[in-house]
């Protein structure tokens, strides 16, 4: 599904105080709002006007429409008058699904050689909005609150973001995290309570058989993985062993019969969005799926290596938010270290499964061994990942809640070649500076799996985290490690009170 089908309802506050006529033109502003919103290409989801919410009665009817709705990802609310808002308690209680609050104004600037009282009367937004924004605070209802002028192009691109967030989110309600095979034995930051997970994020997390995702793989016909080959001939640089003629050639049909089984698998479900599998659960498989999972993630699935179906999932996420914006993102993982005083980095890798969206140039299609797994080599791509700002977010189960950890980095092409590392690599500076961000991240009791992006930003994930009703942990240029562990104390003071 893409961001396009998703909608946001534009609703309007107002009351019937103020005579038909003044209603009629709060509809007509309202109206004009929505369609600017919807033609602006920085929200990319579709903006749907709603009409104007006047009484206890309605607003509680549309709060309800939107949450049986599945293609409502969120509402954005807009004071145009004055709404008393005791009429939003009980449709502000029924309604789940995110919501954003727009204060904005009709025009943009006062009129000053003409403003008179009826001005004043029908452009009351900014003690409208304050009224509507203690009812939210009342209510302890979480909301993106975005403030300016509804043409400003700052205002639409925060629009558009919430909505992003609030796009991955509808997604994640109802879905389906697939795992071929559990967690690595032993693992302990990749388990989780999935019973929770779907309780509190929507998405439910289903073993599978390994054997089934073989017998579909088994199932290929030679004939689609010859083409499939020939797509990878296509799209990439081919080592010599993997190309037509090559000595390793009947490798690479292994792998494309691999994907194609499990693009076979996974398609035949359109709520499978993301998928694990593990090295220590591949019986029937011939290699460790490398470039399969590479191709698949660049088509916008979520992964999550050895079982780690969080990450799997907020990949996915990631993924969606990230959308027609510049950049990618990739499953990640902090691999090695440059620990020079001067200019300390993170080498981000894993086995196999960077996804090439985030790669600088043209991949190369490789073949080498794997120290684990006991299996055949795997074939996979290989490339330097594109510099540039990025972040790396990782979700953690806290036992009874989740917690958000984020943490801002610099991307930066590596120095020299490395022509000995077989796998694709990112290399990355953190914010703001290695000691303080890797304490922090321990501390916080961050995975060793992430999500790795250079296309979203701080605001999609605290959208996000918002929706969730988890807690975000952020590490940034401005975190110092005193105070960013008080954070997490007060955060599970704040958090065990339910506040
Ligand atoms: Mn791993």
């Amino acid at each position: 599904m893409s961001l396009s089908q998703h909608q946001v309802w534009f609703v309007t506050g107002s009351q019937h105080l103020y005579g038909e006529e003044a209603l009629r033109e709060v509809a007509a502003h309202s109206q004009e709002v929505a369609a600017a919103l919807n033609a602006a290409a920085s929200i990319p989801v579709e903006v749907v006007f709603k009409p104007i919410a006047t009484t206890t009665e309605s607003i509680r009817t549309l709060c309800q429409q939107a949450e049986a709705d599945p293609a409502c990802a969120g509402l954005i609310c807009w004071m145009h008058t004055f709404s008393p808002a005791k009429m939003w308690i009980s449709g502000l209680q029924t309604l789940r699904k995110p919501y954003a609050h727009l204060h904005t104004q009709f025009g943009r600037d006062i009129p000053w050689s003409t403003i008179d009282m009826d001005y004043m009367n029908l452009n009351q937004s900014a003690h409208g909005g304050r009224e509507f924004g203690f009812i939210g605070a009342r209510l302890r209802k979480e909301r993106t609150v975005v403030v300016g002028h509804w043409q400003d192009p700052a205002v639409q691109l925060r629009l558009g973001t919430w909505a992003r967030a609030a796009a991955a989110w509808n997604e994640w309600q109802g879905a389906t995290i697939v795992r071929f095979g559990d967690n690595m034995r032993r693992v302990a930051v990749t388990e989780g309570d999935k019973v929770e997970a779907e309780m509190r994020l929507g998405y439910a997390v289903d073993g599978y058989g390994v054997g089934d995702l073989v017998a579909r793989v088994n199932a290929v016909s030679d004939a689609a993985v010859e083409k499939l080959c020939a797509e990878y001939d296509e799209t990439y640089v081919m080592a010599p062993a993997l190309a037509a003629g090559g000595a390793r050639r009947a490798a690479l049909a292994d792998a494309a019969r691999i994907e194609l089984g499990m693009r076979d698998f996974l398609g035949a479900n359109e709520r499978f969005i993301a998928f694990t599998d593990t090295f220590e659960d591949l019986h029937g498989l011939k290699q460790l799926p490398g470039i399969a999972v590479q191709r698949l993630m660049a088509d916008g699935y979520g992964f999550g290596g050895e079982g780690d179906w969080k990450t799997a999932a907020l990949v996915r996420a990631m993924k969606t938010m990230a959308e027609g914006l510049d950049g990618g993102t990739s499953f990640m993982e902090d691999y090695v270290y440059h620990l020079d005083p001067s200019g300390m980095q993170v080498l981000g890798a894993h086995m196999l499964e960077v996804c090439p969206s985030i790669a600088a140039s043209k991949a190369s299609c490789e073949i080498h061994p794997l120290g684990i797994g006991g299996k055949e080599d795997p074939v996979r791509l290989v490339f330097n990942a594109a510099p540039g700002a990025a972040l790396n977010a990782s979700m953690i189960d806290l036992g009874e809640r989740f917690r958000l950890l984020v943490n801002t980095v610099e991307a930066v092409t590596p120095p020299q070649d490395l022509p000995n590392l077989p796998v694709a690599r990112a290399l990355w500076e953190a914010h703001p500076d290695l000691p303080t961000a890797a304490a922090a991240w321990i501390h916080a009791g961050g995975a060793h799996h992430t999500g790795y992006s250079t296309a979203i930003g701080l605001d999609h994930l605290e959208d996000f985290a918002g929706m969730a009703g988890i807690e975000l942990a952020v590490i940034d240029q401005d975190t110092r490690l005193r105070q960013f562990r008080n954070e997490l104390r007060w955060s599970e003071a704040a958090y065990r009170l339910n506040l």
